[in-house]
């Protein structure tokens, strides 16, 4: 056992836990979306024994390869212990890259949550494959806040549209909205497209529409994301050390 990855994970919740009350919230208000992309499954299975429950990773093959390799060395409990499939591990995968058509049929089978809609064409999809597969797929639609050409999103002015059309959709349970600002060195910078983030989710709420989830924040600035009422921070860097 890495006890790196023990030190760094009770930092983590340490400081998520402080922010969140900071924020007027319970530390359980936040949860924490483990990245694993690049990660092998060796270094998951530790994390799982450490207690993280949920996993995000931003590419469908890489990980329905991993989730396979861990299924197979997770030991199977008696049935009536074994709710999710897990051998009563609740974990939770959660697709937070970019989602290409061609893939969407495996990200359904893959995924609990599906962080990255972010158009009416790929929700669709995603919905019908849904339905062939008799799921709820839950879903968050992303935002492209920040001006840089790379980042994938729908624009916060065709968002309501999207929100419409995406909760409309019988096999699709929207749960909310996520972003990823540019990486600044200085986490403050990011507070902008963060409140943006909020201030869009309560617009939509005053519509009728129910989005509890936000998901914002990253190793470098999600202090400030709970701050401005993130639910859902996506950490890699500050639990498993730099990628390669
Ligand atoms: C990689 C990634 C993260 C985590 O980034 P860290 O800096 O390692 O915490 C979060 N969200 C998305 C969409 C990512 O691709």
């Amino acid at each position: 056992m890495d006890t790196r990855l023990l030190e760094n994970i009770k930092n983590l919740y340490r400081r998520i836990s402080s922010a969140a009350i900071r924020s007027g919230r319970s530390p359980f208000d936040v949860k924490l979306v483990a990245v694993t992309k690049t990660v092998i499954s060796e270094r998951i299975m530790e994390a799982i024994d450490l207690g993280l429950r949920i996993f995000g990773e931003n590419r469908v093959q890489e990980a329905k390869e991993k989730i396979s390799n861990l299924k197979s060395q997770i030991n199977p409990l008696p049935p009536t212990f074994n709710k999710g499939g897990w051998g009563g591990f609740e974990l939770e995968w959660h697709l937070i890259g970019y989602l290409q058509k061609n893939k969407a049929k495996t990200a359904v089978q893959l995924f609990d949550m599906i962080q990255t809609i972010d158009s009416a064409d790929i929700a669709e999809l995603i919905n019908k494959y849904a339905e062939r597969e008799g799921k709820t797929q839950r879903v968050l639609i992303q935002v492209k806040l920040s001006e840089e050409e790379t980042k994938h999103g729908i624009s916060k002015e065709k968002l309501m549209d999207l929100i419409k059309a995406v909760s409309n959709m019988e096999n699709l349970k929207l749960e909310g909205l996520m972003t990823m600002p540019q990486f600044f060195d200085d986490p403050e910078k990011a507070r902008p497209y963060f409140i943006e983030l909020r201030e869009l989710r309560d617009k939509a709420e005053r519509l009728g529409y129910k989005l509890p989830e936000l998901s914002m924040g990253m190793t470098n600035d999600f202090e400030v994301a709970i701050l401005e009422g993130a639910t859902m921070v996506r950490i890699g860097r500050a639990i498993f050390g730099a990628r390669r």
